[in-house]
């Protein structure tokens, strides 16, 4: 399986790198061999998973990882877990394919530990905090790709233009050394892939969150978690009555 390292080792370092293109090579050598590499793939909520799914699933099959300790509150957790694995389904009975879905334990006092032992909490989104948190789920997924087998892992993440995806790329790329398995490189945003996903949540009615996930990031935008609970708690209900 193409490693993203061995294309980056040609590439001119003192330009940005567009990881899209990077991810076109890798994915050209899949082609040449005939091979359809299993992928692992991190998602936060099905808004990004939307286009990532509809732009790898035509190579590639495709696991979408839910691993999001940093969501809160516990209910935001479960409802944004929901959505996915409703648009999962969806996605497949619309285009006949196989994307699976798995979730790891929702760990929140980890998320917290690890923020406030690293004083974070106050960090701005965008900043010191978001890049421990990118580090810490793409650790989990990087586990999860080497225990299970598959041939890479990745995040839906760099499909959104508030996420900084050369960052997400670089600590993706970190990681892999750690584990021994791929790093998947992508800007799934490239190609109009921000717009498609806009399109593809209305086409599927998926819900779009107002707020990245965490307390900080909720607090900092002036979110009323209250109401936030209570809107989650009856989408809960709601679902359970279907
Ligand atoms: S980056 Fe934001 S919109 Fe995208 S999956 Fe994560 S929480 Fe959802
Ligand atoms: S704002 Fe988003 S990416 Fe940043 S720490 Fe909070 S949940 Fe993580």
């Amino acid at each position: 399986m193409k490693n993203a390292s061995e294309i980056l080792e040609k590439m001119n370092k003192n330009q940005k790198i567009n990881y899209d293109r990077v991810f076109q090579k890798v994915q050209e050598d899949w082609i040449e061999q005939g091979i359809r590499p299993q992928i692992l793939l991190h998602s936060c909520c099905a808004p990004c998973s939307t286009y990532s799914l509809e732009y790898l699933t035509r190579t590639a099959d495709v696991t979408i990882y839910f691993a999001n300790s940093n969501i809160h509150p516990a209910s935001e957790y479960e409802r944004r877990k929901i959505v996915q694995q409703q648009f999962i389904e969806e996605f497949n009975q619309r285009t006949g394919n196989e994307v699976k879905f798995i979730s790891a334990d929702y760990e929140p006092n980890l998320f917290i530990k690890m923020i406030q032992e690293n004083h974070l909490a106050g960090e701005p989104e965008g900043g010191k905090r978001c890049t421990a948190c990118f580090q810490m789920r793409l650790d989990i997924v990087a586990e999860k790709a080497k225990e299970l087998g598959f041939d890479y892992f990745g995040s839906a993440l760099t499909l959104s233009p508030k996420k900084n995806s050369q960052l997400i790329n670089e600590i993706g790329l970190d990681i892999q050394k750690i584990y021994s398995v791929n790093y998947l490189p992508s800007d799934f945003k490239k190609n109009n892939g921000y717009k498609r996903s806009i399109e593809l949540c209305k086409e599927y009615d998926v819900y779009r969150q107002c707020y990245c996930g965490c307390i900080y990031a909720a607090k900092a935008q002036g979110v009323d978690l209250k109401i936030q609970n209570r809107e989650a708690i009856a989408f809960i209900n709601n679902q359970k009555k279907i």
